[in-house]
């Protein structure tokens, strides 16, 4: 069994200055507890200190308005996690008081909080004993015990959440959990971790075994899906000034509340002119009014399940909007970058030097 205080003892020397761990502040810590689901923490540290200094309470971030958050979290991804952050902030400040809530199950209750989020929290802030369990957490302790179950099966999930609850410090929950975590992130890495260094390396099954390389087991169930974007950035001039449209996200689908051109999505990569002409309502006024100006190269976007194939067609519009410009935003092309947009988005606006 490895020994935990040895552990604890490596997080004291060894763990990363973040500003989340000098503070018991829970809006704090699930501010960056939901910013690094997904995210590595260099990445998400910068938008932790964005949101701080906007957002400095809880308060502050449920009265602000949802365009002004999914803006700051441009460039972050999986924006429901931002949507999920503002409608809990709302929920703390007008059904708790203002108080975050104190225990396991009741933080699990909030929107976009899963069990992990709810463990750490529990955890760091309020000393409740509720382990977590993390992509670090899982390949360190199959590796401790040499679990040839797949990690991501029922059974194996279970036989890990019994060793951790055995193993778990019940003095310093939150701290035994970041050393957990910290110590499968930084020292107990997927590939090639450095073994014979290890303080484990005595009490390591895989390690004795050989099996470092093959642990943790995996069932391979991602099915990846290719969708093919279609965007028309159309321009037009009105009174002087160049005008473009978007449209903002509604449907349950990734990205949702961020803004983007009108979109045409295809089954397969389809021909400029068959994709015009198969969908001409799309297009405000009549399609011999618009001339092609560029097609765009291909932007490929890659989510865990989904790879957005993308291409982008810039279109000059030589006439007035007609009706069926509903239901796009006409929008002053010297504004778009005030919108919140994907990072796909944002790559091609760059690359327009927009
Ligand atoms: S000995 Fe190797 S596999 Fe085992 S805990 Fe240490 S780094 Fe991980």
């Amino acid at each position: 069994m490895p020994n935990i205080e040895k552990l604890l003892q490596w997080y004291d020397i060894n763990h990363r200055i973040l500003p989340w761990r000098s503070t018991s502040d829970p809006y704090k810590i699930w501010l960056s507890e939901i910013i690094l689901q997904q995210t590595r923490v260099d990445q998400g540290l910068n938008y932790y200190l964005k949101f701080i200094d906007k957002f400095p309470a809880i308060e502050d971030l449920a009265h602000a308005g949802e365009d002004e958050i999914l803006k700051l979290w441009q460039g972050l991804g999986y924006y429901s996690r931002a949507r999920n952050l503002h409608k809990t902030a709302k929920t703390v400040c007008h059904q708790h008081g203002g108080i975050f809530p104190k225990t396991y199950h009741e933080i699990l209750k909030l929107k976009g909080v899963g069990p992990y989020t709810a463990a750490a929290i529990a955890s760091i802030v309020f000393d409740e004993p509720k382990p977590v369990v993390d992509g670090n957490v899982m390949r360190l302790v199959s590796r401790w015990y040499a679990i040839d179950e797949a990690v991501n099966s029922a059974s194996g999930i279970n036989q890990i959440k019994e060793i951790l609850a055995q193993l778990i410090d019940k003095n310093q929950p939150g701290k035994f959990n970041q050393a957990m975590m910290e110590f499968g992130a930084g020292f107990c890495k997927p590939k090639n971790p450095d073994c014979f260094q290890c303080i484990f390396k005595d009490q390591c099954l895989a390690f004795q075994k050989n099996k470092v390389a093959i642990l943790p087991r995996k069932n391979s169930t991602v099915k990846v899906k290719n969708r093919y974007f279609n965007y028309l950035f159309i321009n037009f001039i009105q009174d002087g000034e160049i005008f473009t449209f978007l449209k903002k996200r509604q449907e349950n689908d990734i990205w949702k509340g961020l803004y983007e051109f009108p979109l045409i999505e295809t089954l397969h990569e389809t021909g400029i002119m068959e994709l015009l002409r198969n969908n001409e309502e799309m297009i405000p006024g009549s399609p011999d009014q618009l001339v092609i100006e560029s097609i765009s190269k291909k932007y490929l976007h890659k989510l865990t399940h989904q790879r957005i194939n993308t291409c982008f067609i810039k279109m000059e519009f030589n006439g007035s909007p007609g009706e069926n410009a509903y239901p796009y935003l006409k929008t002053p092309l010297s504004t778009i970058r005030t919108y919140p947009v994907s990072r796909l988005t944002d790559k091609y606006l760059n690359d327009c030097g927009l």
